[in-house]
């Protein structure tokens, strides 16, 4: 028998933002409009990227006959802490569009959002969301394994899930699960619910990579979890640069009924992760100079992960530190670095195959965006946005704005540098591939994060060298002001 009647109306959406709270600046509802930004009926699968948790959500929901009711797309790259206009422009978007005769609610999250005057904006909003539908409707969210998940979420939301892979690419499994979970509760298969695990620590994002120990063991352990009752498992190894009371390292279960067992589940999770606490401790990265001369060493093309100007955890992309140290070699070859410049953009915008003077970055001598004079000739401007292709970030649009790709005066290496009004992540070569540089023949490219840029520039080049730079993403967690973290936690108190 054909049946086209729809069985369970779900309210979808995603709101996607990692702050960090140690830049300045604020991420405001043009930066997101300027990236992924739709609504209602101007929602479809591929809205995040063809790739995403909402993707995933997406073809499970519409397999399983369930009428979906599109929200808001809100999605942003790594970014400043969100302007309360913003924050409340989202909130009040998503929460208007769910209808109350609703079956449930799925939201793709990063769990990583934060204002200066809101410490959990994804907690308020799953709890007016709780306020409007009810106890008994299903709220399913996914998160990435970076999130911040706090007291207030875990109230609100019925199912939980986030990734198991770092670099992130598991994303349209993540976003399948927790879909997956909510249409089994529809149909009153299973009576899920959501569990939490402590520890406190905090790590650098080095060696949350789960090709290696010890994260590999981590996260095989929460595949392992997931079975049986526990309908889902998921480890939050969190994103450290947030400047918050409950940020610290959690085991999330989302168990079938019995809260007890997926308690304890996550409890022998989460004391799996603290065992292992001083291993994430363990910095590899070498000191700028010494990485850079590495890199130009190692072979054509070779990635210099710039550690503490992360866009991948929200630096602004601003830090002259990579140009700074090969501006001072006196090696050979050829480096593309990647600056967020804007004044220096207009500047020498229409100065197209002339020589300029620019100074890049704003900061005093010693700090990561220290101002350094460059000569330069202009060699072209280009007006466009950039689409990652990044294999989990695929499609997904981004906004350097008006970019200017200069090269810079040097006696024995040829030095690119895109400078761009906006930042943008460099995950993978696009930025630099906006303006036909062949990256290929370029000896050292900066890439700008901890773990993401591997699999992102493994269409070009396997090598890379971790760079211990200053900045607000960097490693070394006790160099930022944090004022609000809970004590003890682990690395500022060794317990
Ligand atoms: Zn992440």
């Amino acid at each position: 028998m054909i049946n086209n009647k729809k069985l369970y109306k779900v309210a979808v959406g995603g709101f996607y933002l990692e702050s960090n709270s140690f830049v300045g600046g604020e991420t405001t509802l043009d930066d997101f409009k300027n990236q992924t930004f739709a609504e209602g009926s101007a929602i479809s699968r591929n809205s995040a990227g063809s790739a995403s948790e909402f993707a995933g959500a997406w073809d499970v929901l519409t397999q399983a006959n369930c009428e979906l009711i599109p929200t808001l797309i809100a999605y942003s790259s790594p970014r400043p802490p969100m302007t309360k206009e913003a924050l409340d422009m989202i909130t009040e978007t998503i929460l208007t569009a769910i209808p109350t005769d609703i079956d449930g609610v799925y939201l793709m999250l990063h769990g990583s959002a934060w204002a200066h005057h809101e410490d959990d904006p994804e907690g308020v909003l799953l709890t007016k969301i709780r306020q409007k539908i009810g106890p008994n409707k299903f709220i399913a969210i996914s998160l990435d394994l970076h999130a911040y998940f706090t007291e207030q979420m875990l109230k609100a939301v019925d199912i939980v899930s986030a990734y198991k892979t770092c670099p992130h690419l598991d994303l349209y499994e993540t976003g399948a699960r927790s879909a997956e979970i909510l249409v089994q509760a529809l149909r009153g298969e299973v009576k899920p619910k959501t569990v939490m695990a402590i520890a406190p620590m905090i790590t650098p994002p080095e060696h949350h990579d789960h090709n290696r120990a010890p994260f590999k063991t981590l996260m095989d352990a929460t595949r392992k979890t997931q079975s049986g009752k526990v309908l889902i498992a998921s480890l939050l190894a969190t994103q450290p640069w947030l400047n918050v009371p409950e940020l610290a390292w959690k085991a999330i279960i989302t168990v079938d009924g019995d809260v007890e067992y997926g308690q304890k589940q996550a409890q022998e999770l989460i004391d799996q992760a603290w065992v292992l606490r001083k291993e994430f401790l363990s910095v590899t990265a070498k000191p700028v100079a010494i990485a850079f001369e590495e890199a130009l060493a190692m072979g054509t093309p070779t990635v210099i992960a710039d550690m503490g100007d992360a866009t991948n955890g929200g630096s602004l992309g601003d830090s002259t530190e990579v140009l700074r140290v090969a501006l001072a070699s006196k090696s050979s070859g050829s480096v593309a670095v990647s600056i967020t410049e804007p004044s220096a953009v207009i500047t020498s915008q229409s100065s197209i195959g002339q020589r300029v003077q620019l100074t890049l970055g704003s900061g005093e001598p010693g700090s990561y965006n220290e101002r350094v004079l460059v000569y330069a000739k202009v060699i072209a401007t280009a007006n466009k946005k950039i689409s990652y292709t990044h294999p989990a970030a695929l499609d997904v649009v981004d906004d350097p704005g008006l970019s200017v790709l200069i090269e810079v005066e040097h006696p024995t290496i040829k030095i690119y540098i895109v400078l761009h009004s906006q930042p943008v992540r460099v995950i993978d070569p696009v930025i630099y591939e906006l303006f036909d540089l062949k990256v290929n023949e370029i000896g050292v490219l900066q890439g700008k994060s901890h773990v993401s840029f591997i699999p992102g520039f493994a269409r070009i080049t396997p090598r890379y060298v971790l760079a211990d730079t200053l900045g607000p993403t960097a490693a070394n967690l006790p160099s930022l002001p944090f004022t609000k973290r809970m004590k003890p936690l682990y690395p500022f108190e060794d317990i």
